[in-house]
């Protein structure tokens, strides 16, 4: 289930508050409310290549999911260095963009020119590679994410290994939900992308964004980066959860899943 669905599941009672004539303020704004009902779930991409801020980031003052990639220097390092810390891990899997440089990709890449086998062959390869992965998302994948036939293979390969799938949206063409959907495999999406320009200015403004999110559902998923705007959005993130632990509480994603699949995944390695 993606957190949209999730949140439309969830948010029924705040959809009645919503529509009456004078709307509940929110919980949090009650003297001696409870903890924050609503959910942030970070994500943090590009794990596995000594990018900068990977320190940074795993020494954040929350539990988030890092997304290692496969067959990189310090894939298994950073894999167990975030586990150890308490963060949920799950597989970065490199997947065919329609734009970008194949030297962005990475090892093992999932490629739409590939055959059955050997898109299965590397999507088993890729989750043997990550210590402790309980999921998956997609780095890149604008085209990969649109081709039915790679994403039944790639989800059919998840749904055996009891991982659930991340949709990072790349594409508004994901055919993502509609077999995930037919599969059977959990489902969560992104919602709010921190860093896609590597500007301070821009991070705290996406931040502002997931605040506007928050007022509209229950739950959010956020993508960040170690790399290129790693110290950047580490430093903004850093900055910026004291006031959002007011609004929410931070959450790794197999919390934002169903309890059934949540069993599921605490099977895995
Ligand atoms: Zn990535």
């Amino acid at each position: 289930m993606c957190s949209m669905m999730l949140a439309a599941a969830l948010g029924s009672a705040f959809a009645l508050g919503s529509a009456a004539a004078h709307p509940l303020p929110p919980a949090s704004d009650l003297p001696g409310a409870p903890a924050p009902q609503r959910h942030i779930a970070i994500v943090i991409d590009d794990f596995g290549n000594g990018g900068k801020g990977t320190e940074e980031m795993l020494n954040l003052p929350v539990k988030f999911t890092a997304a290692v990639m496969p067959f990189l220097p310090s894939t298994h390092k950073d894999a167990e260095m975030a586990h150890a810390m308490g963060h949920d891990i799950i597989v970065h899997l490199p997947m065919e963009p329609i734009r970008g440089k194949a030297s962005w990709l990475g090892p093992g890449a999932i490629l739409t020119s590939l055959p059955d086998d050997e898109i299965r062959r590397r999507v088993e390869a890729a989750i043997a590679d990550v210590p402790y992965a309980i999921g998956m998302n997609n780095h890149m994948g604008s085209r990969a994410t649109s081709d039915e036939r790679v994403m039944r293979i790639v989800l059919q390969v998840c749904k055996e290994k009891g991982l659930f799938f991340l949709d990072s949206r790349t594409s508004w063409k994901t055919v993502v939900p509609k077999v995930a959907r037919e599969l059977g495999v959990p489902l969560l999406q992104n919602d709010v992308f921190l860093d896609d320009i590597y500007t301070r200015r821009h991070v705290s403004r996406q931040i502002a964004v997931l605040r506007q999110e928050l007022k509209k559902r229950d739950s959010c998923v956020v993508i960040g980066h170690v790399g290129a705007p790693g110290l950047i959005t580490s430093g903004e993130l850093k900055n910026a959860i004291p006031a959002l632990q007011s609004e929410a509480s931070f959450v790794r994603l197999s919390e934002l899943l169903p309890a059934a699949s949540r069993a599921q995944g605490s099977k895995q390695r």
